[in-house]
């Protein structure tokens, strides 16, 4: 340290003296169990934070101190202890009138503290909400920059009464953006400290008030949903007027090329006209400035499993239809319901209907079965609700199989699954899949034995074996041919394996470093981390000679024409568009791509003849990008309008409700004389 420094906190000590020793303490309970603690004890500038939590064994054992400077704001913060699964936090963060440093998992940092700028913890415990929240609310607007990125913004909501050991209590709710995209909901009482941290699964809740528990996890769910509406009403533009979107470029799936520059029109949710840019523009009408742009039709975000929290954040990334591919069927149907109602925001929803063999293993999304019977049954219950198709799982006794395909297409469903533990592929094909979801299902059969059990990480590690395998060797080729001649389709999933293949701890992951800079601190700080443990000698080469393989298999399917379904299991979005970049390397054009990520997907789901193209009569599904993506596939990247059944989404105006750093502008809109929205 400084001389320098030691003085200017020596003295900010000596200036706050008048602090009393406080301790707060908190107790954490998650699904209705205690499972932990928070303890905070302050004396004069300094607080210790005690933080342990054990849930079936497993939470985080943190020891925190923080030192804070006569501006309120942290000077030191040092946290240590173990994560949830054991691994070390040695975590430090220094400030002086001069930088900031700070080491965290993704590595050192520093910054110039010359505009008032906020730590936030990679690992600091509940209790760090009251940090960020006392701080932001010196700052104008509640908002601050924060570091190692991003701004944090505070929000104040309603007050409530609660009840406990010491008596009744007003506590105002207060959310925090800018960490992840959805808000961390915090309660303060009158002196800004903090009663509570909350959320739909779990509370931190002051000692003497865990009577509350039940009560706030469920205000915690109102909130959120509140918060969408909320969102929804203030960035959804329904305009209820024909709306010209001038000089744009249209993507025409047909040609798979760029038309002339023409004007789009929307009425009521569907494509109007398209008509030549000279046209002149009718009474009454909005116009929106293409400014030479691209528009293109919604893309199909074919693996999703879709919740509240990214469904707009799907539709802002150009992503209009998502096919879910496994959910908890009615929390699906209430969200689809608010989607189509317009209370929130998302995309239409194409639903599989998930079945899984019981196991312990299994996965609990959809139905779980234990018998041949309840299988057909779930599949009847499936066809009964209009399900797209039936998707299979890992734990699903192969011997059922072919009678839960026939009935499903008996009832006019289709069938896509991974292929289950102790069944290969070819068998899975031959019982009547129509579609194999993730590749590394796909490739596994080709090397491991048939006792070899891919219910658990053994499906993922496995892949280690890829490099040695031939893809001209007779049981790939079998494969292949199966494919080509039943006319399957495959559901890669490239960019999860890229993750899982590439990443590594404190490095922005190879497939990220177009948009990870854009998002909330917390989210960029949790994907600088590895998938898999490739520690030991020799492995991270296989796992990168096994991803080069599985392109190469991907070439080759694409090459004896069996189709490709773009999906990402990672929530879409962002991921969506890198999982459309990576089939460049497989040997797909630009153009190829976008036609398959529309025009072919809404083939593929039999609703050509209302979606993946801009035309007359269509819904109004597209978006705009300044860009031309035929040429470049990265323009998909730069969006600056959505438009989801005539609704229109400016990124740029939605993004930072999430904390997200917008990527371009929004174009320029005219409203005739009387229009507000
Ligand atoms: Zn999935």
């Amino acid at each position: 340290m400084s001389r320098l420094l030691a003085l200017v906190l020596t003295f900010a000590t000596i200036s706050t003296t008048s602090l009393a020793a406080d301790s707060a303490r908190y107790t954490v309970i998650f699904g209705g169990q205690k499972v932990g603690h928070v303890i905070a004890d302050t004396t004069n500038t300094r607080t210790t934070i005690d933080y342990n939590v054990k849930n079936n064994g497993r939470g985080p054992t943190m020891a925190e101190t923080i030192e804070f400077g006569t501006d309120g704001m942290p000077t030191s913060w040092t946290i240590s202890g173990t994560t949830t699964f054991g691994s070390k936090v040695d975590e430090s963060f220094k400030r002086d009138r001069k930088r900031a440093i700070w080491i965290d998992s993704t590595g050192k940092g520093q910054a110039s503290t010359k505009d008032p700028a906020i730590y936030v913890a990679q690992r600091g415990s509940p209790w760090s909400l009251q940090v960020y929240a006392r701080a932001l609310m010196k700052q104008p607007g509640m908002t601050m920059r924060a570091l190692p990125g991003g701004t944090l913004k505070l929000d104040k909501r309603d007050s409530l009464e609660v009840q406990g050991k010491a008596g009744p209590l007003r506590v105002t709710r207060y959310e925090l953006t800018g960490i992840q995209e959805d808000p961390d909901t915090m309660l303060l009482d009158d002196n800004g400290n903090l009663f509570a941290s909350v959320s739909p699964r779990a509370v931190v809740v002051r000692e003497g008030y865990e009577g509350e528990e039940v009560r706030l996890r469920k205000l915690a769910a109102e909130w959120s949903t509140e918060r969408f509406a909320t969102i929804q009403k203030e960035v959804a533009h329904d305009y209820g007027a024909p709306t010209r979107i001038r000089n744009v470029r249209v993507f025409d799936p047909k040609s798979s090329s760029l038309t002339a520059p023409v004007s789009v029109l929307v009425n009521d949710g569907k494509i109007a006209a398209v008509e030549a840019l000279d046209s002149p523009a009718t009474p009454g009408e909005v116009t929106i400035d293409g400014a030479g742009g691209t528009l293109i039709a919604g893309m199909y975000e074919m693996h999703g499993h879709l919740g509240q929290s990214d469904a707009l954040l799907n539709v802002l990334a150009g992503i209009t239809t998502v096919r879910d591919m496994g959910n908890d069927n009615a929390v699906l149907d209430d969200l689809v319901h608010r989607i189509d109602s317009g209370e929130i925001a998302g995309p239409h929803v194409i639903r599989s209907g998930f079945i899984e063999g019981k196991s312990p293993f299994n996965s609990n999304n959809g139905i779980v079965v234990d018998s041949q019977e309840k299988a057909l049954d779930a599949v009847r219950w499936y066809g009964a609700r209009g399900y797209w198709q039936i998707k299979i799982y890992n734990s699903m006794n192969p011997a059922w199989v072919p009678a839960m395909v026939a009935e499903a297409h008996r009832l006019g469903m289709r069938v896509a699954g991974h292929v289950p533990a102790f069944a290969t592929a070819d068998q899975m094909i031959e019982a009547g899949y129509d579609e194999i979801t993730h590749l590394n299902q796909f490739a596994l059969g080709w090397v491991i034995g048939p006792t070899e059990d891919t219910r658990t990480l053994f499906r993922l590690t496995a892949l280690k074996r890829l490099p040695a395998l031939d893809l001209n060797s007779a049981k790939v080729q079998h494969t292949i041919d199966l494919m080509v001649k039943g006319n399957k389709a495959i559901d890669p999933t490239l960019e999860i394996h890229e993750n899982l293949v590439f990443n590594r701890d404190g490095t922005v992951p190879r497939g990220a470093k177009d948009y990870l800079s854009h998002l909330p601190i917390g989210t960029r700080r949790d994907a600088m981390k590895a998938y898999i443990d490739t520690s030991a000698p020799g492995d991270a080469q296989a796992y990168e000679q096994a991803f080069d393989k599985l392109i190469g298999v991907v070439r080759m399917l694409h090459e004896r024409g069996v189709f490709i379904v773009f999906g990402t299991d990672t929530g879409g979005s962002f991921a969506y568009h890198r999982e459309l970049e990576l089939y460049q390397s497989a040997g797909m054009t630009a153009p190829e791509i976008l036609k398959r990520a529309t025009f072919d997907s809404a083939r593929y789901i039999g609703e050509e003849q209302s979606s993946g193209s801009i035309e007359k009569g269509k819904r109004a599904d597209f978006f705009l990008v300044p860009g031309d993506p035929t040429k470049d596939l990265k323009a998909i990247k730069t969006i600056a309008m959505v438009v989801k059944d005539g609704v229109f989404y400016y990124p740029s105006e939605a993004y930072p409700k999430f904390g997200i750093e917008p990527f371009t502008a929004a174009p320029k809109v005219t409203l005739p004389a009387g229009t507000t929205r």
